[in-house]
């Protein structure tokens, strides 16, 4: 299958795009600014599976027309796309007093808006193939975060948009899942997360470590697996057992 996946040049989105190239998929993949980090995971990935198709595309995913723009190549270049994971995010932590405008309106543009740009572009592509696997990555933050209002009110709205989806589309052969991560170390989280809500999760996550990001990757092309056919309109937690955050 291919996939298309948003900011797949780091972290989550790194590991999803290499978990895929692994299973046998071929993956289109976003960066915004990290054009290196985009390159090194691309050759990496095809090190690992060279008869796979592999290319990084820039794209900021608040711009809708340069969506559609790189989405008009992706689909040229790799023919059809069947698995979208509408991976980029950001967080900009601040209390909700102090909070600005431009701060609300930046995470909630890039994590809720853009994910909405990319799936409503890709979609007549599988509406014609009869066949699509839509993947959100939310957050164990949709419920509420101190510190993170923006990045909670996008991350919650993604299960609106994904179970509206899962009811629009069902019966044209695609899915809409969320998955609902808890904390994973990326340059998000070593950049916006402070010593004591790390020592929160290790103290208080059951499995008591911090996971890798292929223990994500690997739920998300699941759901792209035959496994994953009647799995629709579904938050599902990877978390280790932790479902809250201070
Ligand atoms: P990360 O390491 O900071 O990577 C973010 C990715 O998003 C990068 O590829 C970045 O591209 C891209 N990006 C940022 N702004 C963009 C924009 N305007 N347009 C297009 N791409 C953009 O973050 P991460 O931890 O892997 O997070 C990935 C997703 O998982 C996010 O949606 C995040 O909210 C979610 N999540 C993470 C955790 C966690 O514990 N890490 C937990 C729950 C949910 P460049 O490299 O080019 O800058």
């Amino acid at each position: 299958m291919n996939f298309f996946v948003t900011g797949g040049s780091r972290g989550i989105g790194a590991g999803i795009v290499r978990q895929a190239v692994s299973e046998g998929h071929d993956v289109a993949f976003t960066y915004h600014a990290d054009a290196d980090a985009a390159n090194a995971i691309a050759a990496k990935a095809a090190a690992q599976a060279p008869e796979r198709k592999v290319k990084a595309y820039k794209l900021d995913v608040r711009d809708s027309a340069a969506v559609e723009t790189v989405g008009d190549a992706v689909l040229r270049d790799f023919g059809t796309v069947q698995v979208v994971v509408p991976n980029a995010g950001i967080n900009i932590n601040k209390l909700v007093v102090s909070m600005s405008d431009e701060e609300w309106q930046d995470v909630l543009d890039t994590n809720l808006t853009g994910a909405f740009y990319v799936v409503r572009y890709f979609l007549p592509a599988m509406i014609a193939g009869g066949f699509g696997r839509i993947v959100f990555i939310s957050s164990l933050a949709a419920s509420g975060s101190s510190g993170q209002a923006n990045y909670c009110a996008s991350k919650a709205g993604l299960l609106g948009l994904s179970a509206t989806l899962a009811k629009e589309y069902g019966r044209r052969g695609i899915t809409s899942n969320v998955l609902m991560p808890g904390f994973f170390e990326t340059d998000m989280t070593r950049e916006g997360m402070s010593s004591a809500n790390r020592d929160f999760w290790l103290k208080h996550c059951p499995q008591g470590r911090i996971p890798d990001v292929c223990e994500l990757a690997g739920v998300a092309t699941f759901l792209a697996s035959k496994g994953g056919n009647f799995i629709n309109g579904q938050a599902i937690p990877v978390n280790g057992g932790l479902n809250w955050a201070p």
